[in-house]
């Protein structure tokens, strides 16, 4: 039997950019709709990720009352040590000194600030979750999405259970295979890199002291990012039949091949748990809205991890939109209208455009061996890591604090 609810915005994926803004919209009538179950997406092998999050991202969560729970959990990232890595086994070099090295005196804050902060993916999901139960927002889950019809006043979400709900805006945040992305008609363009990442916690014998590595070698770059209790989270490009075999093979001939690459510096490494493989594509959008309808995260732009921009490119999206949304309210606006979404795709355009180029340039300029780029790179890693200003401004890009930004992000309610 079909039953027939009203909010004031459906949410479908209520991975973290979809439980985030679920959390953000306190104050209005919201449903949280998402295909797994909630204690399903907890569990460690789920999804072995760990993010890195920026200043800004952690800003809106200290608004939205959840920054300390996460804190408890997120190793600080001291600095960050760019290596450019010649083929593996060619030197038996391993890391190196590096060739450019970001500080928190780049950031230009107190010298004890972190340039950002290395978080377990099943801590952020269980952090939000939590949040969102005691806020009591409506979250259905495990639940299929039927369909999804537009007409001139409201979005209506058809599920297989028979419930529908209507509201004035549906939001989709699935992720790369966006149903609501597709019922609204919005296409994709993109490539595939090739490439996989493969996805592992290590535990290290020497003490990391926040320090984040990237590793550049010619099947991709190697991130080794610190995480609580001397371990860390390795994010392992290679190429996809490669990143394969590294996966399905023995623990002991994943061992060896990361000791190959990592060399003395860090010391012998052990795996702990299990190994994740992800394909890696980039995937964007011709538009991030449509009629009654407005696309956040990963279901409006799929970054490669490179710089570990994605998860916070998304948050940035949460940020933007749950103002607008806001403000259109309370001028007594109607928030689905296609006035008020072209607000947030016009605020969205630039920086979700700037984040995405610079990540395909750098994968294409470092994931190969080819003599001409390695030695244009080189320099051109040098050149920035003598000339403060240029480190800066990277630093400061990736924590998020610059151009025109939500008042979440800077820390203010909305
Ligand atoms: C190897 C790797 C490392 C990364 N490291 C970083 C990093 O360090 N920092 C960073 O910022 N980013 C990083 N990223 C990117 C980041 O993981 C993604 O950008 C982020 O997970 C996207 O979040 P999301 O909420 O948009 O989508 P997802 O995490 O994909 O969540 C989608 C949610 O929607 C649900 N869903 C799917 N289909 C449906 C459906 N039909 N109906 C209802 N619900 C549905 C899913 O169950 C899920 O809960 C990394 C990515 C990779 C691959």
């Amino acid at each position: 039997m079909e039953t027939s609810s009203s909010r004031d915005v459906v949410i479908v994926g209520g991975g973290v950019t979809g439980a985030t803004l679920a959390l953000a919209q306190a104050g209005l009538e919201v449903v949280l709709i998402d295909a797994q179950p909630m204690s399903a997406v907890l569990t460690p092998d789920f999804d072995g990720r760990a993010s890195a999050i920026a200043a800004a991202s952690m800003n809106q969560w200290r608004v939205l009352g959840i920054a300390e729970e996460l804190l408890a959990v997120a190793q600080p990232i001291r600095s960050i040590l760019v290596t450019d890595g010649a083929a593996p086994g060619a030197t038996g070099r391993g890391i190196g000194a590096g060739l450019l090295r970001f500080d928190a005196e780049d950031l230009g804050d107190a010298p004890d600030t972190p340039l950002g902060f290395m978080v377990e993916n099943r801590h952020i999901r269980a952090v939000v979750g939590q949040a969102l139960a005691t806020a009591k927002v409506q979250i259905v889950a495990p639940a299929q999405v039927l369909a999804i019809d537009v007409d001139v006043k409201a979005a209506r979400v058809r599920l297989a259970d028979g419930r529908v709900f209507t509201a004035p805006l549906v939001v989709g945040a699935e992720g790369r295979r966006s149903g609501v992305r597709e019922a609204a008609g919005i296409r994709t363009y993109g490539w595939s890199y090739g490439q996989s990442g493969v996805v592992a916690t290590v535990a290290l014998s020497e003490p990391h002291d926040g320090v984040a590595h990237e590793y550049f070698l010619p099947g991709g770059p190697l991130a080794i990012l610190p995480l609580t209790g001397q371990r860390a989270s390795l994010v392992w490009t290679e190429k996809a039949a490669l990143a394969e075999a590294l996966v399905a093979g023995s623990v002991e001939a994943f061992e060896a091949h990361l000791a190959r690459r990592f060399g003395d510096r860090l010391g012998p490494a052990r795996l702990i748990g299990s190994r994740f493989n992800f394909p890696l594509a980039l995937q964007l959008t011709e538009q991030i809205v449509g009629a009654r309808t407005a696309l956040i995260g990963d279901a409006a732009h799929a970054i490669h991890p490179i710089a570990g921009q994605g998860l916070n490119l998304g948050l940035k999206d949460v940020a933007a939109l749950a103002q607008v949304i806001v403000e259109a309210r309370r001028l007594g606006e109607d928030w689905g209208s296609e006035l008020v979404l072209e607000r947030y795709a016009r605020w969205r355009r630039f920086d979700v455009a700037a984040v995405a180029a610079a990540s395909d340039l750098f994968t294409r300029l470092f994931s190969n061996d080819i003599p001409v780029l390695r030695a244009v790179r080189g320099a051109g890693l040098a050149l920035v890591n003598r000339i403060k200003p240029a480190r800066r401004l990277f630093v400061r890009e990736a924590a998020g604090v610059v151009g025109d930004r939500p008042r979440l992000l800077m820390g203010e309610r909305l």
